[in-house]
């Protein structure tokens, strides 16, 4: 049986414009709010356009020994130049990058993961500390 976890891609994202870059506080404040952002291409610029563009943006937090994953949020694109008057014709592009903030108790990691348009899946992750 394929597994959808092989079609997971990953690599360095500054060398891979496809690989979600994961910015979020190395250590937060037990049960505070804190921010982070996911976006793709911040090394190498990915394209934008009705025939190739990223679609969305899934981020979820693994506390340290949990068995499951807790989603965050998901940021869906879904202007790409499209309109009545053919591909990129409309000049409104939603760009592909997404704030979020929740809080922990626990530490664990964040894991985002993306989607190409014609490229595929693609996935990173970053741990945090509480204290
Ligand atoms: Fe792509």
């Amino acid at each position: 049986m394929k597994e959808i976890k092989e079609l997971y891609q990953s690599a360095d994202w500054k060398q891979e414009k496809h690989v979600p870059v994961i910015e979020a506080p190395d250590r937060v404040k037990k049960g505070e709010f804190f921010s982070i952002e996911v976006t793709i291409g911040k090394e190498i610029a990915h394209p934008n356009e009705t025939k190739h563009h990223i679609r969305w943006i899934d981020v979820y937090f693994q506390p340290e020994g949990a068995k499951f994953p807790y989603q965050i949020g998901k940021a869906e694109f879904t202007a790409h130049g499209e309109s009545a008057e053919g591909p990129d014709s409309s000049t409104i592009y939603t760009h592909h990058r997404v704030s979020l903030s929740f809080k922990t108790d626990k530490k664990g990691t964040i894991l985002a993961t993306s989607y190409c348009n014609i490229h595929g899946l693609w996935q990173n992750s970053q741990e945090i500390s509480v204290e």
